[in-house]
């Protein structure tokens, strides 16, 4: 009868970064087990190390903030205006996005009161300030944003509760051309992030309706990209055409490293660039 690592053992495999089919490997004994279980841990260990020594002495700089600064750079030669926005926004904003008492996203949102929340999508306050700048200046307007969003999340391999979004958006797209434009958006963004390998797919988005999806060859949704005129843009009083694309960074830094789970390009305190830091 043949034996695999124990669930103690699996979870460490796992938080120091072994893939899916390391971690089910079986053994003919026990003691088999205990011999390749102190092997994999000491290499995992090693390959942690050496991440953590390559931050410190060499990139001095996350991947996250690396990807961060290629994609602002890549966006502003574009012609592309970057904007910061806060992350506390209003009930109102997001009524506006028709994210109500009876939408699904409500139950994702963190309210810190009755009247504001932590921003689950970076697109209300993008509405706001475009707005207010097509007021001094005609489209085409270009305009993005990267930030924290934060979404209540049921816990998976692909999903954060705080993660950072790259959201796009150009005003004035001749209608006609808008789908290659989002098609030579998305492209700008994937070469710039260092991906070379991804295709676009239908979605059907709760908040935009149907749009099209930026995808990893393993199926693992990128970013999603949405078009107007738009049935939202009346509420912020634009009347226009426009093109927009969400990324999610972690999640672009995850299917680039070929990794299985997002957190350990998360913000966080457990995991540093990609490495796990409680390793002795
Ligand atoms: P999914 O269907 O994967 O839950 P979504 O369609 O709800 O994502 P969007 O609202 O389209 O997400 O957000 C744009 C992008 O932001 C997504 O394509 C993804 O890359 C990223 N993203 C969204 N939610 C999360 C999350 N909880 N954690 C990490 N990245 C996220
Ligand atoms: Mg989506």
């Amino acid at each position: 009868m043949s034996v695999n690592y124990t669930e103690a053992q699996k979870n460490r495999l796992a938080e120091l970064g072994m893939d899916y089919a390391g971690l089910n490997q079986e053994f003919e004994t026990p003691s088999e087990r205990e011999k390749q279980y102190k092997t994999v841990e000491k290499q995992a260990v090693r390959e942690n190390k050496g991440m953590l020594n390559h931050l410190l002495f060499e990139s001095h700089q996350p991947k996250l903030v690396l990807l961060q600064e290629a994609l602002e750079k890549a966006l502003c030669r574009e012609g592309f205006t970057q904007v910061t926005t806060p992350i506390i926004i209003s009930r109102k904003f997001l009524e506006r996005m028709t994210i109500d008492g009876t939408h699904p996203l409500n139950d994702q949102v963190f309210w810190l009161d009755h009247k504001t929340c932590l921003r689950p999508m970076l697109a209300p306050n993008l509405y706001e300030v475009s707005r207010n700048l097509m007021n001094i200046t005609r489209p085409p307007l270009k305009v993005f944003e990267v930030g924290s969003c934060f979404r209540k999340e049921s816990e998976g391999n692909s999903h954060l509760k705080e993660f950072t979004m790259l959201n796009l958006v150009e005003w004035g797209t001749p209608m006609e051309e808008r789908v290659e434009r989002l098609k030579d958006l998305a492209t700008l963004v994937l070469e710039a992030a260092d991906i070379p390998d991804y295709r676009l797919e239908e979605d059907d988005s709760v908040v935009y309706g149907k749009g099209l999806d930026v995808v990893g060859t393993n199926g693992l949704e990128l970013a999603s990209t949405s078009m107007g005129p738009h049935a939202l843009d009346a509420a912020w009083k634009i009347s226009s055409t426009w093109v927009g694309i969400g990324f999610g960074l972690e999640r672009l830094l995850m299917y680039r490293e070929k990794q299985q789970g997002i957190h350990r390009f998360s913000k966080s305190i457990t995991y540093l660039d990609g490495a796990r830091l409680n390793i002795k």
